[in-house]
């Protein structure tokens, strides 16, 4: 049996942050990982961003409600559960993927967690562990399971190359570059092929 680990955000569903900057039209929300390459100093001034307009949990909820899958996703990993078992390794917030695993059929997801205040408000955020990603995928390994896995950016490679077999689903340009040895997908049905080659190669 073959572990798929998939990345949430520009695999299956659309980045989250960067929908919720334009559904509330906070443009200051818009920064990701490229502008500020520090993940913890980016979380804080989001929280910030978050606490300055008011907007708690309960209305980002509301916000990620009106969000749907990316295209094809939801028939993707259908596709995907018959043939593997499909685990999500996101670097999201549970709190903020509630919504989207409603419209996926709830598959199994491994993330991170926000402290949330009294008053609804985020106050902090809780990485489950370092290099999440890259662990999940020896953990599985060392239960003696195969491993495919599919993502998009930077905070995939970890991931893909430790994996039997990694593919980048459509990366930037940027990232093609830095890891040719990862074939690349660019849309569902060329996902579902490097799925099954690289399922004859690690045989
Ligand atoms: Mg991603």
């Amino acid at each position: 049996m073959i572990v798929a680990c998939l990345d949430l955000e520009g695999v299956l569903v659309p980045e989250i942050w960067i929908d919720v900057a334009e559904r509330t039209g906070i443009e200051a929300l818009k920064r990701t990982t490229r502008d500020e390459p520090d993940y913890n100093v980016l979380m804080k001034q989001r929280i910030e961003i978050l606490s300055k307009h008011g907007l708690g949990l309960a209305a980002i909820q509301d916000v990620i409600s009106g969000m749907s899958p990316l295209p094809g996703a939801a028939e993707f990993l259908d596709w995907a559960r018959e043939r593997y078992q499909p685990i999500i390794l996101s670097d999201t917030f549970y709190q903020f993927a509630a919504p989207l695993m409603r419209q996926l059929g709830y598959p199994t997801l491994l993330c991170h967690n926000l402290e949330i205040d009294d008053s609804d408000m985020i106050v902090d955020f809780h990485l489950r562990l370092p290099d999440p990603k890259r662990r999940g995928v020896q953990a599985f390994q060392n239960l003696n399971l195969k491993v495919i896995a599919a993502g998009d950016s930077y905070n995939d490679t970890n991931m893909l190359l430790e994996a039997d077999a990694g593919i980048l689903f459509c990366p930037p340009e940027n990232v093609i570059r830095e890891f040719p040895q990862l074939p690349v997908a660019r849309d569902y049905d060329e996902l579902r092929e490097a799925f099954q080659s690289a399922e004859e190669n690690t045989r």
